[in-house]
This record gives C-alpha cells, structure tokens and sequence, in this order.
C-alpha cells in the first residue's frame, strides 16, 4: 500500500481504535516491528495504558486518549485505519450495552469519515457474533447469521452487523478502500484475568484451586485462536486488496466442558467443575470456516491450541506475581 504524496523515506501511518486494548496493543507492537507510525487511540474503558506502557517514548508511537464516537482528529497524513475500539467481552458489554452500541456505529462512522477524509485503507474489526446462534455449521462468510436482535447479546451483534453495513455503503458509495475481518474467539496475553471471558476465568480459577464454572452443561462448543496467529490474518487483509468480509479463526473446535478438563490437565490444578446456569443467547456451536482466508491471504492458524495455553497460563502466572489484585477473586 503506497501513498503516493509520500517519498520513500517516510513512514507509513497508522491509526489503531482500541489500541490500548487486548488485540489492539498486539496490533501496535506488530506495525511498530512493520516500521510503521502508529498513533493509537483509546478511551481506556476496557483497555489499560499497562498493554502500551513499553511503547510509551517510542518516537514511532503516539497515544491519543480519546472516545471515537466524537469527531476524530488526526493531524497529518493517514494510510491505514485499523477500527478495534469496542467492547468485546460479553461483561464489557452487557455492562455497557449503550457505549457498545454508540462504539459500533457513531464511533465506525466517525472513523469512517476519518479514512474518507485521509484517503487511507480502513480495516474494521467484526466477529464471528454477526453469525449469531448459527443454524449452519462452520460458519463461512456466506452465511447471513441468526441474531436475536433484542437480546442482551444483541448490542453487540447488531452494532458490529450495522458496522459491516456502514463499512460497505463507505466502500460502495464513497469509494473507501475497506476491509472487513470476523474474528473468532482469540485469546493470549494482555487479556483481563477478571474480563469474564470462559479462557481468563477458567485460567484464574485453575491457579487459586476453585471450581470452574462451565454454563450449562458445557455441550456448547467454540474454537480458539492465539493472538499470534489473529495479528498475522489482520496483517496480511491490511496488505490484501480483497474486500468482502474474512474469518480469521482457529477451525479446531472444542465443547466447553472438554475445554475446561483440558485447562485443570494443562496447568496441573487440582480444581474441580462446578455447573452454573447458561446465559441467554448464548451460541451452541461456533467453528470457523477459513477456507476463504487460505486462499485470499494463504493465512491458517500456526499455533495449536496446547502450545498458545501454555503460553498464556505463563503470562497469567507472571501477571499473578507481580501483582496479586489481578488474581484475587
Ligand atoms: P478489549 O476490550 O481488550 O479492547 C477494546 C478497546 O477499545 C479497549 O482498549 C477499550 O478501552 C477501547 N474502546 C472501547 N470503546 C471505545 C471508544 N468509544 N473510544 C475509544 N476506545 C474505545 O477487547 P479486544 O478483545 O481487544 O477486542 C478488540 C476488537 O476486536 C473489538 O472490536 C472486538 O469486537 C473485536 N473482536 C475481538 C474478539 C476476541 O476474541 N478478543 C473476537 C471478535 C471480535
Ligand atoms: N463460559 C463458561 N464459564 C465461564 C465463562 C464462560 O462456561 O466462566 C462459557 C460461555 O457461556 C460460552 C463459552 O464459555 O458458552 C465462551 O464464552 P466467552 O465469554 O469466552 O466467549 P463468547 O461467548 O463470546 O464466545
């Protein structure tokens, strides 16, 4: 991707939303390593200044603390707009069901008119939720989705389907250059130990010894991908020209319950399971179907399931050492 105001010697620019959050601060490190400029705005809602604080005095990165369902200003030139800002944990947003709504579409269309306005690429960041509680299994981008519009979960499923819409009607009628990624369920470091999410809790549980909570009886399935692999797909649609949405997921599915055991296995916990109510909505199967991403990015997961836990069960038990409020219950 090339601007041609620019000569060779000057950086690319980015703007990450959410870049202080989980996959957004993953994202900053990687296009700071890609020799980009990144500029990373974030309201901290469910972010933390800790996931940028070692790129803090970087001259190729600024952080900007700013809500972006407010008019957007960035000075200078724009190449790229990554749109990670959103809650994202089903805490987050039930907690929040009004700011995720106002996240998803005054804050995609703000940045939206930013890419306009810039003449950057504009790369929004979906999920596999626009599926809903899907009725076609695995899920391919294909697939229109099974939401229930008024439920709690319907916040965040209708804003990032709105989202979609918005990010296309820019492409369409405006000519923005856009990109649409439906990420499924990711996880590594700088996940939040309390953000309620089955891996953080499960993973907090399995190291004090408690019983982990399975909602109901953990027959409902989810496939997880570790961050690596997630930050390697969104590099490679920021450099792709393909303009539909791609899943970008760990096709290797897992029921809850069996996710769980291997959690106490893997850590070595004397934990045991304990059965509590399932949530409404709550989706009965989720699996990625990437045969899209193969072929439009040549992007498959490289991390097996194993190694990205052990990986992160290391980050949690650090994290638990240093400081012990993020462990306690
Ligand atoms: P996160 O909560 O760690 O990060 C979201 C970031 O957005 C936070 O830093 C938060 O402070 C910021 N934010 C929220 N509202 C904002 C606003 N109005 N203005 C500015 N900043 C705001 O969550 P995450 O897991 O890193 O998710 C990042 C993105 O990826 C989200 O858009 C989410 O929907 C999407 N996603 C994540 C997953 C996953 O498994 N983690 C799966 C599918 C989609
Ligand atoms: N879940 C669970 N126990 C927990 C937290 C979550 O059994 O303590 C279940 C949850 O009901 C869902 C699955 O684990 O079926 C994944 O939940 P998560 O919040 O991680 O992601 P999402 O539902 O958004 O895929």
């Amino acid at each position: 991707m090339t601007n041609n105001t620019k000569n060779s010697t000057q950086k690319q620019r980015v703007l990450i939303t959410g870049g202080a959050g989980f996959l957004g601060s993953h994202l900053c490190d990687r296009f700071i390593e890609e020799e980009y400029e990144v500029i990373c705005m974030d309201n901290l809602s469910t972010g933390s200044a800790d996931n940028i604080a070692h790129l803090i005095g970087n001259d190729n990165f600024t952080f900007i603390n700013h809500d972006v369902t407010n008019y957007i200003h960035v000075g200078g030139d724009l190449d790229l707009i990554l749109h990670f800002a959103s809650p994202a944990s089903p805490i987050d947003y039930l907690e929040m069901p009004i700011q995720t709504l106002k996240v998803g579409s005054l804050g995609t269309h703000k940045a939206l008119g930013l890419a306009k306005s810039k003449n950057a690429r504009f790369v929004l960041a979906s999920t596999s939720e626009v599926y809903g509680d899907p009725l076609t299994h695995p899920q391919a981008e294909n697939y229109w989705g099974n939401v229930n519009p008024i439920g709690f979960r319907g916040v965040y499923d209708e804003a990032k389907r709105f989202a979609e819409a918005m990010t296309m009607a820019y492409h369409r009628f405006h000519g923005v250059d856009t990109r649409i990624v439906r990420i499924f369920n990711t996880y590594g470091s700088r996940m939040r130990i309390h953000d309620g999410r089955a891996l953080p809790t499960f993973m907090r549980q399995a190291l004090r010894g408690n019983p982990l909570t399975v909602y109901g009886d953990g027959s409902q399935t989810r496939s997880f991908m570790y961050v690596y692999d997630l930050v390697e797909g969104v590099w490679r649609l920021s450099q792709s020209d393909h303009v539909e949405p791609v899943n970008i997921g760990n096709p290797d599915e897992i029921t809850i319950l069996e996710f769980a055991k291997e959690i106490i296995e893997l850590t070595e916990s004397d934990s045991e399971i304990t059965f509590e109510e399932l949530p409404k909505d709550d989706p009965q199967v989720r699996q990625p179907d990437i045969s899209l991403a193969k072929e439009v990015l040549d992007w498959q997961p490289a991390y097996d399931r194993r190694e990205g836990l052990l990986k992160t069960f290391d980050y949690f038990k650090k994290k638990a050492l240093k400081d012990t409020a993020h462990i306690d219950e």
